[in-house]
């Protein structure tokens, strides 16, 4: 599904001799680097506080401890996703409230997330899904209107940008209260082991995520909060800074994939190519396509048994893992979710695709719809 090995090679000579760095200095923890990266990212991203962290998953988990929720309350999350946006709220002795999403955007339904608010409701989490934003202007309006927070899940849309009707534009992951990031290296901008940050433009949250994130001490061996520990080591700064002045022109190259996968499928009836929303880029972090005719599973085996790699996500609604049922609120079913699960399949998509490997997938696809 991806090729990290080929990106790596082409900014080998800086990650290598950036990492020997930290091996010779043997700051593996805390080191230099890793607030170079902060500040960096901050910038790429305009926002005031970036907080690195070990992955996506704590750093939705630190988000969720910094809005101090109780026990019980209720937080509104897309019912496809993938499971940690959910699972960091069930953790925590939270309620995942599930919504549908829409069939084109594959992104929590607005009108969803306003019949599912009740008096214990909290918070809302908008999944950027496959690397397209949510329906952020709507949703920051539902969260003013009902004093909720708004944590964004943007692990699949780093360098995504929203724009507003008054045309304002901004990266989507620094739109709700807080923002959470994955690094995990097969992501839009991924390091070579775990990692992950969080955003946020408010300075009282800036200063308590980063507290949490390393014990509740702010002054060493004085902990004020209850926190957890969760660092981005210095070798995976130095990827990240590594990467981050190409994130750009990675996204370019995933756009350039998309399009030409949206050409090549145009004319086959039975595949729906994705939708792209006027208010947000697509950065493509997945390329799914909708298989209308049932022929999902299938298509799915014909290219396993010609080895070309593809990926199901998600199969299954989230209320109905065998971990979420107990929380899932009673809904047995959300039409477009699962239609979802027997319609998509996401194809390769990454910054090293050559015309001839993109020829073939085509070819094969086609092929087999005829
Ligand atoms: C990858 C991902 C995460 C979790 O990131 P990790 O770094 O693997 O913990 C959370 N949410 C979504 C939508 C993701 O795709």
């Amino acid at each position: 599904m991806v090729d990290v090995k080929s990106q790596y090679l082409k900014i080998k000579e800086e990650v290598d001799s950036g990492i020997q760095e930290v091996l010779d200095t043997t700051a593996f923890i805390n080191g230099p680097q890793v607030k170079k990266f902060q500040k960096e990212f901050e910038t790429y991203l305009d926002v005031k506080h970036v907080i690195p962290c070990a992955n996506g998953t704590d750093a939705l988990q630190i988000a969720m401890m910094a809005v101090g929720l109780k026990p019980g309350d209720e937080v509104i999350v897309p019912a496809f996703t993938y499971v940690a946006t959910a699972e960091v709220i069930a953790l925590l002795g939270l309620v995942p409230v599930m919504v549908d999403v829409d069939a084109d955007t594959f992104n929590i339904n607005i009108e969803g997330i306003k019949s599912a608010i009740s008096p214990k409701t909290k918070a809302i989490v908008p999944v950027h899904l496959y690397g397209q934003s949510a329906d952020m202007e709507a949703i920051m309006k539902i969260a003013e209107d009902h004093k909720l927070w708004v944590i964004e899940d943007n692990a699949q849309a780093i360098g995504a940008d929203y724009t507003f009707s008054d045309g304002r534009k901004v990266k989507t992951g620094t739109i709700g209260h807080i923002g959470c990031t994955s690094f995990y290296p097969s992501k839009n901008l991924g390091c070579y082991g775990d990692g992950g940050a969080i955003m946020t433009n408010d300075d009282a949250l800036g200063t308590l995520l980063h507290k949490i994130a390393n014990h509740g001490q702010v002054v060493r061996y004085y902990h004020d909060v209850v926190g957890c520990n969760s660092r981005l080591d210095s070798i995976q700064a130095v990827v990240l800074s590594a990467k981050l002045p190409h994130l750009d022109v990675y996204r370019d190259a995933r756009m350039k994939v998309a399009d030409y996968y949206d050409n090549a499928f145009a004319d086959v009836d039975v595949l729906e190519t994705p939708f792209r929303a006027s208010y947000t880029t697509h950065v493509f972090h997945q390329y799914t396509l909708k298989v209308k005719d049932g022929s999902r599973d299938a298509l799915k085996a014909y290219l396993d048994e010609h080895k070309i790699p593809n990926m199901i996500y998600y199969p299954v609604p989230l209320y109905k893992q065998e971990a979420f049922k107990a929380s899932s609120n009673g809904l047995e079913h959300l039409e477009n979710t699962e239609a979802l699960c027997k319609e998509v399949i996401s194809l390769p998509i990454h910054t090293e695709m050559g015309e001839a490997q993109l020829a073939y997938i085509c070819d094969k696809v086609i092929a087999f719809f005829k």
